[in-house]
């Protein structure tokens, strides 16, 4: 707890453990395998793991890029570990997993900005683990088209691309982004004719009014977006972008049916959501527990 804010009751659960974390862990650390489960220590990890869903972290631990509100070092990234896809499918089918998510740091640096890496990865589990669906949750590759038709090919079930925020504070809270670049790629992907799901999610608490979120909503809905999450920002340390507001689980319920109104397939809303939370369920077509 390095935050200066006090949070409110509904944020602060027990830590859950126990030796299923552990085994789990080991194995990820014997294949070098980063989970943001496990990296960023996220609340939902046990329920995640139990229901069988993970999300990898492929491309290595450094960010081309430096969003205020995130966690990952930015620098110069590793080169590209073209054996990582064969180990994160293996791992993948050791755990059993029935949902597999795969994202990345932000590659500004790699020529197709890592899509052949991420098509990789999603043949090596469909040959290890056919009967698991996957989703990628993939960067804006600058707007590049083939990386984005690259990882499309490649047949995830689902296409997740977040837009973390409101147009207004991008310049702010992810100054190399850019919201209509974001926009662009979610309906790109919508378009693109394959039996795929297309899917985004944002953080609420950093400032944002509530006209500007059913903006928001509007124009994903627009752009053919069928999943949406959202989830509270939490600060990782006071050297982040603040926490402008600890939004409440009533409000939260508010922004579901707002967004379930506007024709939405599954929106998964509430202060611990994070993107990959209850990511089968959603794909399922299951209602929110
Ligand atoms: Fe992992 Fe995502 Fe579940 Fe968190 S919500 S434990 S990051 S799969
Ligand atoms: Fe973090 Fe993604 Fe921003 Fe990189 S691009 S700093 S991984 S949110």
């Amino acid at each position: 707890e390095h935050t200066h804010q006090r949070k409110p009751d509904w944020l602060r659960i027990p830590v859950r453990g126990g030796r299923d974390l552990n085994r789990v862990k080991a194995l990820l650390k014997s294949l070098h395998l980063n989970t943001v489960c496990v990296e960023a220590n996220c609340p939902n990890r046990m329920e995640c793991f139990a229901s069988r869903t993970a999300t990898f972290m492929v491309l290595g631990s450094v960010c081309t890029r430096n969003c205020r509100f995130c966690n990952v070092s930015p620098g110069t990234p590793e080169p590209v570990d073209a054996e990582e896809p064969v180990r994160l499918a293996r791992a993948a089918r050791e755990l059993g997993l029935r949902h597999v998510v795969v994202t990345s740091v932000t590659r500004d640096d790699l020529p197709d900005g890592g899509a052949g890496h991420f098509a990789a990865v999603i043949r090596e589990l469909r040959t290890r683990l056919p009967e698991a669906s996957i989703e990628v949750l993939i960067p804006d590759f600058q707007g590049d088209p083939d990386a984005l038709a690259t990882v499309i090919e490649a047949g995830p079930e689902v296409i997740n691309h977040n837009v973390e925020t409101v147009p207004r504070l991008y310049s702010r809270v992810r100054p190399q982004a850019d919201y209509r670049r974001s926009l662009e790629l979610l309906k790109r992907a919508a378009d693109c004719g394959r039996p795929m799901a297309v899917k985004t999610g944002l953080m609420l608490g950093l400032g944002e009014t509530r006209e500007e979120v059913l903006e928001l909503f509007d124009d994903l809905r627009r752009a053919g977006c069928d999943f949406l999450t959202i989830g509270q920002y939490l600060a990782p340390s006071s050297e982040h972008y603040p926490v402008a507001e600890y939004v409440k689980p009533e409000v939260f319920d508010d922004y579901r049916k707002e967004a379930e109104k506007r024709g939405f397939r599954h929106v998964a809303s509430a202060p611990f959501v994070r993107s990959s939370y209850k990511a089968a369920e959603a794909l399922e077509g299951k209602a929110e527990a």
